[in-house]
């Protein structure tokens, strides 16, 4: 019996020699990788405590959009108003998109970040910005069948070797569950720059600017789907693509964005 016990004894002993070894390689793998990448603030590179987030100054610098904000197009709203209340822009000319929602105004930090992920390659910065717009899209989110990115042109893509709007959708399939498709929405024509273009201008060059793709029009047909865009910026991008996918039969279109581009009445289009 004694023996019995000795060596069920020293095999726990083994067991817990074995576990603390692998504790202890993993805070010595940890600290080894903290020392040779130690973690920086994803924005401008000051030393941090944890990876993978903004320094306090950065954080500081993000407008993020939160209420009271227009129940269509997600603009604040400069003063509380009462929850689902339509901004004057909205009910004058109403997109075709159900909802739009955004993380933050297209300024200081937020305006970096995109730039660094779409010309600097920095894909790291993927989760924290996803884990922002689970926050800023939760109730987009939770009523979503299909996932999908606005498209870039080809010969844009193929300059920047990726669709910024493309990899954001991906994660953030990912990480809801919710299926992501990036062949039914299709770039038709190249179009000109939307810059110094009035609303109808605009309009009439993004008409048409989408096409779905024949033979994947069934997976639309009823379905909420939820648009990822990287920048809102005047609205007919979007209201292009949900012309196109609620003509193929969608049942609703929800747009979520990193960013939205405001004037100075905290409007877009
Ligand atoms: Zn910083």
């Amino acid at each position: 019996m004694s023996a019995y016990l000795r060596l069920l004894n020293s095999l726990r002993n083994q067991e817990l020699v074995h576990k603390r070894f692998h504790e202890f390689a993993h805070q010595a793998n940890k600290s080894l990788i903290d020392y040779l990448f130690p973690p920086v603030c994803l924005n401008c590179l000051t030393s941090l405590e944890v990876p993978h987030k903004v320094c306090p100054d950065c954080w500081q610098n993000i407008d993020f959009l939160i209420a009271p904000l227009c129940e269509v197009k997600g603009t604040p709203f400069p003063f509380d108003l009462e929850p689902g209340t339509i901004s004057a822009t909205a009910l004058k000319n109403p997109p075709h998109y159900d909802k739009a929602r955004g993380v933050a105004t297209y300024e200081g930090t937020m305006k970096e970040l995109i730039h660094k992920l779409k010309y600097n390659d920095r894909h790291e910065l993927l989760n924290l910005l996803v884990a922002w717009m689970k926050t800023a899209g939760i109730e987009l989110i939770q009523q979503s069948d299909l996932i999908i990115p606005i498209p870039l042109y080809k010969s844009r893509q193929w300059e920047r070797r990726f669709n910024q709007s493309a990899l954001l959708a991906k994660r953030l399939s990912e990480q809801s569950n919710i299926p992501y498709e990036c062949s039914i929405l299709l770039r038709k024509k190249k179009t000109r720059s939307q810059v110094g273009l009035t609303s109808k201008e605009r309009y009439q060059n993004l008409k048409n600017a989408f096409v779905i793709e024949e033979t994947k029009k069934n997976k639309l047909e009823g379905k909420s789907i939820l648009v990822i865009d990287d920048v809102i910026t005047t609205g007919a991008t979007i209201n292009s693509a949900a012309i196109a996918l609620k003509k193929s039969g969608a049942k609703s279109v929800n747009i979520l964005s990193l960013a939205i581009v405001t004037n100075s009445n905290n409007q877009f289009i």
